[in-house]
């Protein structure tokens, strides 16, 4: 009998033993990043197919852009429907279309993804200027997010205007590449898309909340959550200065002009990438109050880096943010 035991109790140790060899071997951690969507992508993944994962994840990004979303890539769907004046567009892009009309909507305009023609005038990405005065009015006449319609897979669009995604593709990526890690099985993974991140997986994940008034490397704040997407718009990531005012990206479709309030960066903690990322510009042309609202309208938790080094947010967020940066303050409203 206690041979028997003794069998049995080998058996079990030699299977774990194989299991831990089995596991080790299968469950790797691969890091890779390269450029797509005009930003840095970085990408890190433990599973069985870790490797291929970040293959794969770097596919997506590229396509989504050249095939998708890019403005400025020929052939791309929004590229088409730029040029043409509305056209069919695929199921998933229909979707993008219908969640981000949904952001214009509920953030009462302050999100408006037909403001490709004022975006091209301040010239952000290459050589960035104050654009001419009527130019800009005139941009601005010819934009707005109710003179295009969806109808089932086509757009059309009553006025000569740019659809624009930017202000969301990085968070659509990070869905698209969540989608690909839960069908092959990845463990974990943790994938920037410029400042949209996505935290997959099993365990706590620990991220950061940039100083915006400091250098890439520089952080005011970290959030520890377990698996979700966060997204941070910020007036460092595109700006210049000129005549001591900084003029940045995230542009205020009222006047055309960036928006002007006391904030410096939004954060947006989401389980969609597309709505952390969307919410993120939305709430930064908001502000506070109105961004808090429309954030929690769609269940998400806001931060707020404030002109005064505030950092703002609600009690949902208390338990999980720590500040590291003794110059700023956290005020929970
Ligand atoms: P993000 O960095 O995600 O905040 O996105 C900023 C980008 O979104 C800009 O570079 C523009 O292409 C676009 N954009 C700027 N202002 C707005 C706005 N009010 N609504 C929607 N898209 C915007
Ligand atoms: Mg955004």
């Amino acid at each position: 009998m206690k041979k028997a035991a003794a069998v049995i109790v080998a058996i079990v140790l030699a299977a774990l033993a194989a299991f831990v060899v089995y596991d080790a071997t299968l469950n790797k951690t691969v890091s890779e990043s390269f450029f797509a969507m005009n930003t840095l992508v970085s990408a890190e993944v433990t599973g069985i197919s870790a490797k291929e994962d970040c293959t794969e994840i770097e596919k997506i990004v590229s396509l989504l852009d050249t095939e998708t979303l890019s403005r400025t890539a020929e052939g791309s769907e929004i590229f088409r429907l730029n040029k043409n004046g509305g056209g069919e567009i695929g199921e998933k892009t229909a979707e993008y279309f219908s969640l981000l009309t949904d952001v214009c909507e509920k953030s009462g305009g302050a999100f408006d993804f037909t403001l490709g023609g004022v975006s091209d005038l301040w010239k952000f990405g290459s050589n960035p200027e104050i654009p001419n005065e009527n130019a800009l009015a005139d941009a601005l006449l010819h934009s707005g997010y109710k003179k295009v319609f969806l109808d089932g897979n086509t757009v059309s669009v009553s006025d000569s205007l740019v659809i624009d995604f930017g202000a969301a593709g990085k968070g659509i990526a990070l869905d698209e590449i969540k989608n690909h890690l839960e069908a092959s099985k990845a463990k974990r993974a943790v994938v920037a898309v410029g400042g949209s991140v996505l935290l997959y997986g099993e365990g706590d994940f620990t991220v950061g909340i940039r100083n915006p008034e400091g250098n890439s490397g520089s952080y005011l704040a970290k959030l520890k959550t377990d698996a979700c997407c966060v997204s941070t718009s910020g007036s460092y990531e595109q700006s210049f200065e000129e005549n001591g005012r900084i003029y940045h990206h995230i542009l205020d479709p009222k006047t055309g002009y960036p928006a002007d309030n006391e904030v410096l960066s939004v954060t947006i903690v989401s389980d969609s990438g597309l709505l952390s990322d969307a919410l993120s510009t939305a709430c930064f042309v908001l502000g506070v109050e109105k961004g808090f609202e429309l954030a929690e309208e769609y269940g998400a938790r806001a931060v707020f880096v404030t002109k005064d080094k505030k950092i703002i947010a609600r009690n949902n967020i208390e338990d999980i943010i720590e500040i590291t940066n003794e110059d700023y303050t956290l005020v929970i409203q």
